[in-house]
């Protein structure tokens, strides 16, 4: 649980107002605004500008002073919201889908997760960095394409459940559990979408929500900011696609991708399996979920393979 007090604020005026977009004044991510967002973080060169900008969160959910100080507050377990919340620029271009991108582009934007991933891995604070993009998203705070990178001091709820399942099967088997879901759905088939010599995406056996999908290497991987250099355009190739997919075949909707990489303590790395997930945002009534934790999926993972298989047909 992440707790944010400024966000309180923008929560109460957004209820009284629509959310507030930066599309009155000039846009402080495009090329020429860069005095707007002045503290640079890292770019990635490209001619006389750049390609790929990142930038501190002017609002962050997490920040990056401070030590982690953990209180016990009845079922949750609130902490100070330490970390790094960084702003990634994706393009210069002010409105551009990743299902657009060409693919050296969306090969700059991985190699400047990687190495995010990589130099955040050196502050002993962080046990995670996850990479987040939300597209078309209503709640989002700016218009220009960009995506978030977030190290945190303690594990995230959902990868934490997935961390304690592959943990414990790692102590049953002594194998990666990741891997083995990888060579049964190679096996089984029905619910692969695309795949390359080095990468695969699927719907998973046990999707949580309609349509969700998995990027995955088929080598065992925990660190993905140790990612190959060799291994950048096979996996631009599948994102890219990914994402294609899920335009052509649910009309454009709403998305978020995330990275979830292994953690940053050096430990868990037989278990782990680094993996993006792709989540389209379908207006579904989100209350039951919330309320109980139980996960109930209207479309199985087999009938999600088989739409977006045949979506790539219609890019
Ligand atoms: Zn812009
Ligand atoms: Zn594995
Ligand atoms: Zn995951």
């Amino acid at each position: 649980m992440i707790v944010a007090p400024e966000r309180a604020a923008d929560l109460l005026r957004r209820r009284a107002e629509p959310p507030p977009l930066d599309t009155s004044g000039p846009c402080p991510f495009c090329p020429g605004n860069e005095q707007l967002n002045p503290e640079e973080i890292a770019s990635t060169p490209d001619g006389t500008g750049w390609a790929v900008r990142v930038t501190p969160d002017k609002r962050p959910l997490l920040h990056i002073e401070g030590d982690p100080e953990r209180r016990g507050a009845g079922m949750f377990d609130v902490m100070n919201a330490i970390g790094a919340h960084e702003l990634v620029a994706d393009t210069r271009r002010h409105e551009y889908a990743w299902a657009d991108f060409p693919i050296p582009h969306m090969v700059r934007l991985l190699a400047m997760y990687r190495a995010r991933s990589a130099d955040l891995r050196r502050d002993r604070r962080f046990r995670h960095v996850l990479v987040l993009k939300n597209h078309g998203a209503v709640w989002s705070r700016y218009r220009h394409a960009h995506s978030h990178v977030i190290a945190t001091p303690f594990t995230p709820k959902r990868l934490e459940e997935e961390l304690a399942g592959a943990r414990e099967y790692y102590r049953m088997k002594e194998r990666c559990a990741f891997c083995d879901l990888l060579t049964e759905e190679l096996g089984a088939g029905v619910r692969l979408v695309a795949r390359n010599a080095d990468f695969v995406t699927f719907a998973p056996f046990a999707s949580e929500y309609p349509y969700e999908m998995w990027v995955a290497p088929l080598r065992h991987a925990a660190d993905f900011g140790a990612l190959a250099e060799s291994a950048l355009v096979p996996l631009a190739e599948l994102i890219v696609d990914a994402l294609a997919r899920v335009r052509a075949a649910l009309d454009d909707p709403p998305y978020s991708v995330v990275l979830h990489g292994g953690p940053l303590d050096g430990g868990d790395q037989a278990e782990f399996h680094w993996h993006w997930e792709v989540v389209p945002h379908l207006g579904r009534e989100l209350g039951m979920e919330w309320g109980t934790g139980i996960f109930s999926n209207p479309v199985p993972p087999e009938e999600a393979a088989r739409q977006l298989r045949g979506g790539a047909a219609r890019r």
